[in-house]
C-alpha cells in the first residue's frame, strides 16, 4: 500500500518521465521542462568591434522576456573586442586575449549538447574552430538543436560546407559562384536562384529601410505587420550559399539609389538542417541597428522558434510601423 509520501514520489517520477517523453521528441525541447530555454551565444572573432556589446543586448533582450537562461562561450584569443571588451565584460573568471588578427583557439569547445540553441556572434574572419568542435556543432544541429545567425556571423567560415548549409547564404570570404546561387525575390514576388559567376555578398552605405515580410504564416512572422521601417543597418545583398531547404521570412529592396542591387533581398530566412531549426538574419550591423523594436521583436521570436520550433512572444506595441522606425535605447 502506498503512503501519502509515497503517492507524491510517485507523482513526482510520472511528472519527471513525462518531460524526458517530451525530451525525446525533439519537438518542444524544452527539455527542462517550465525552466526556460537554454541559450549559448558564442563569440570571441568579428570585424564589427562593437561585438562584444551585441553580444551583451542579446543576453539582455532574451533574459528580460523570462522565457531563456543565456550562458556566453568566447574564444580565448579575440580580434576586435578592443573598448567594448571592457566596457562590457563577461566576468566570468577568464582571461582572454585581444590580437591584431584573428588567430585559431585550440581549446574553444562549448558543450553545445547542453543547450537549445546556440546564436553565433562570430563574424568575418573569425579564425577555425577546432576540428572536433566543429564536429561537435554540426551533430547539434543535425540532431536537432537550434541556431541563430546574426548579421556577420554569415561572413564566418567559407571553406566550410555544413556551416554553409546551415546558414543558407552568405557572404565575402572568397565566397562566389563556386559557393551556389544568388537568392533573391524579383519585383513580381517570386523567388530568383542566379547562378551567374560573380562575388558574393555586398552592402551600399547604411540607411533606414523596410523590411517585407515574405512567408506571413510561419511562427516567427505570424501577426508580424507585412511591412515595417528598420532602424539605420547595412542591407545585405547578393549573397550565395547553398540554400538547401531554405525559407526566406522576409526581404528588403536594395535601391540603387542607395547603390544597392536593385534586388528584394533576403533579411531573414529559417533553414532545416537534418532536425536542427536555423534562424538566419542579416540584420544588426551596428548597436542602433540592435536597438530597433522591430529587430529585437524578431530576433527573440527566431530565437525562440529555432530552440523550441514554437513562438510566445508577442509582438509589442511599440513596433515600427511600415514608414516609422521604433528603437529602445540600450542602457
Ligand atoms: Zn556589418
Amino acid at each position: 500500500m502506498l503512503s501519502r509520501l509515497g503517492v507524491i514520489v510517485l507523482a513526482i517520477l510520472i511528472g519527471s518521465a513525462s518531460y524526458a517523453i517530451a525530451d525525446g521528441s525533439g519537438e518542444a525541447k524544452s527539455a527542462h521542462g517550465n525552466a526556460p530555454v537554454k541559450v549559448l551565444i558564442i563569440d570571441g572573432q568579428n570585424n564589427h568591434d562593437a561585438w562584444p556589446k551585441s553580444t551583451i543586448m542579446m543576453k539582455k533582450y532574451l533574459e528580460a522576456t523570462g522565457k531563456f537562461s543565456v550562458d556566453v562561450a568566447r574564444t580565448q584569443f579575440t580580434w576586435k573586442g578592443g573598448k567594448y571588451s571592457a566596457d562590457y565584460p563577461l566576468n566570468d573568471g577568464k582571461k582572454y586575449e585581444d590580437l591584431p588578427t584573428p588567430k585559431a583557439d585550440p581549446n574553444f569547445a562549448p558543450k553545445f549538447s547542453d543547450y537549445d540553441v546556440v546564436i553565433s556572434n562570430f563574424g568575418f574572419g573569425a579564425a577555425d574552430w577546432p576540428l572536433a568542435t566543429q564536429k561537435a556543432f554540426v551533430e547539434f544541429v543535425k540532431s536537432g538543436g537550434g541556431f541563430v545567425s546574426i548579421h556577420a556571423a554569415d561572413n564566418s567560415f567559407p571553406q566550410w560546407r555544413e556551416y554553409n548549409e546551415m546558414i543558407g547564404l552568405g557572404g565575402w570570404g572568397g565566397r562566389d559562384q563556386k559557393s551556389g546561387p544568388y537568392v533573391y525575390y524579383d519585383d513580381n514576388g517570386k523567388v530568383v536562384r542566379d547562378k551567374a559567376d560573380g562575388r558574393g555578398g555586398g552592402h551600399g552605405p547604411q540607411h533606414e529601410f523596410p523590411i517585407v515580410i515574405r512567408d506571413a504564416s510561419h511562427p516567427i512572422t505570424e501577426g508580424v505587420p507585412a511591412q515595417f521601417m528598420h532602424t539605420k543597418d547595412e542591407l545585405y545583398e547578393r549573397l550565395r550559399g547553398p540554400a538547401i531547404n531554405m525559407n526566406i521570412l522576409a526581404t528588403a529592396f536594395a535601391a540603387p539609389a542607395k547603390k544597392g542591387s536593385g534586388r528584394h533581398e533576403p533579411t531573414m530566412m529559417t533553414i532545416d538542417f537534418g532536425k536542427g531549426r536555423v534562424f538566419h538574419s542579416t540584420l544588426g550591423h551596428a548597436d542602433y541597428s540592435f536597438e530597433c523594436v522591430g529587430f529585437q521583436t524578431l530576433f527573440l521570436r527566431g530565437t525562440e522558434w529555432a530552440a523550441t520550433g514554437k513562438v510566445t512572444i508577442a509582438v509589442p506595441e511599440d513596433f515600427p510601423t511600415a514608414t516609422k522606425p521604433t528603437s529602445k535605447k540600450f542602457e
